[in-house]
C-alpha cells in the first residue's frame, strides 16, 4: 500500500526518516546502457523520475497485483523517444492479468489517443536480455503462481508465501538476495521476518534485502534487530550485481 499508507497515523507512518518512506516495490537494472525493469507499480512514474531514466529497454513483470503492473501505462514516453515497442515479459497467467487490466493497450480497433505501445514475450524459462541471463524462479503468493528472477549473482523474489525445492536450488550461491518480508505477524499471501530469515538461513547468501514492507516495520528499530547481513531494502537503495 505505500508507506504512510494512506490515513494511517501509526509511527512508522509518521516517521521523519526517509528510509521510512516507501513507495511500491520494484527494481531497476541498469548494464551496458541498457535499462530493465521489474514490475511497473503505480509509483512507476515518480520512482522513474527520481532516477532520471531516460530509457526504458524491457519490463519483467512478476505478477500481476494492481501494486506491481499499473504503472504500465507511463512507458508512453519511452516509446516516443526510443520509437520502439518496449518488451514486456511474464509468465501466461500475467500476461492474461495485463491484456484484462489494460484491455485498451491490446484493444485492435484505431484510436486517436497514444497508447503503450509493448511487445509482449511469455516467459518459459530463462531468457537473454541484451546479454544477461535471467532465470525466472517460481513461487507461490497464497495459491497464485508469481516469478522472482535470477540475474548473475543476484535475485528478485517478491510477494511469496512457499519456494517450492526446486526453484530454492536456483537461488544458492547468491550474493544478494531480495526478498519479500512484509511485517512479523503472519500473512497467507506474504512471507514475513521469521520464515524470510529461515529462508536466508537455508539458502545462505551473502547479504539479503528484505521488500515489500508494510508499515509494521520501521526502518532503523528492525535493522537493529536483525542480522548484520540481512538488512530493510529502502526506496532509493543501489548496490552493484556481478552478472
Ligand atoms: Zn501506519
Ligand atoms: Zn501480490
Ligand atoms: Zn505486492
Amino acid at each position: 500500500m505505500g508507506v504512510p499508507t494512506l490515513g494511517c497515523h501509526c509511527a512508522v507512518c509518521q516517521s521523519a526518516d526517509p528510509h521510512d518512506k516507501r513507495m511500491r516495490p520494484s527494481v531497476l537494472l541498469e548494464y551496458d546502457g541498457r535499462c530493465v525493469v521489474i514490475d511497473t507499480t503505480p509509483d512507476f512514474r515518480s520512482q522513474a523520475l527520481r532516477v532520471r531514466l531516460d530509457r526504458l529497454d524491457a519490463v519483467l513483470y512478476t505478477h500481476g497485483h494492481a501494486d506491481h503492473v499499473m504503472g504500465l501505462d507511463d512507458v508512453r514516453p519511452f516509446n516516443s523517444k526510443q520509437k520502439v515497442l518496449v518488451p514486456i515479459y511474464g509468465s501466461r497467467e500475467t500476461l492474461a492479468t495485463l491484456r484484462r487490466q489494460f484491455s485498451y493497450i491490446f484493444d485492435p480497433l484505431p484510436t486517436a489517443s497514444s497508447l503503450p505501445q509493448v511487445e509482449v514475450h511469455e516467459i518459459r524459462g530463462p531468457i537473454d536480455l541484451f546479454g544477461v541471463k535471467f532465470v525466472p524462479i517460481r513461487a507461490f503468493h497464497g495459491p497464485h503462481p508469481v516469478l522472482g528472477y535470477r540475474f548473475g549473482r543476484a535475485a528478485y523474489l517478491t510477494d511469496f508465501s512457499v519456494v517450492p525445492e526446486a526453484s530454492k536450488e536456483l537461488l544458492r550461491g547468491l550474493d544478494d538476495f531480495i526478498l519479500d518480508a512484509l511485517r512479523y505477524e503472519p500473512h497467507p499471501m506474504h512471507s514475513n521476518v521469521q520464515q524470510s530469515l529461515e529462508l536466508v538461513g537455508e539458502l545462505e547468501p551473502a547479504r539479503a534485502w528484505f521488500t515489500h514492507i508494510c508499515h509494521d516495520l520501521g526502518h532503523a528499530a528492525t535493522n537493529a534487530k536483525l542480522p548484520e547481513h540481512v538488512r530493510l531494502a529502502y526506496d532509493g537503495l543501489q548496490f552493484e550485481v556481478e552478472a
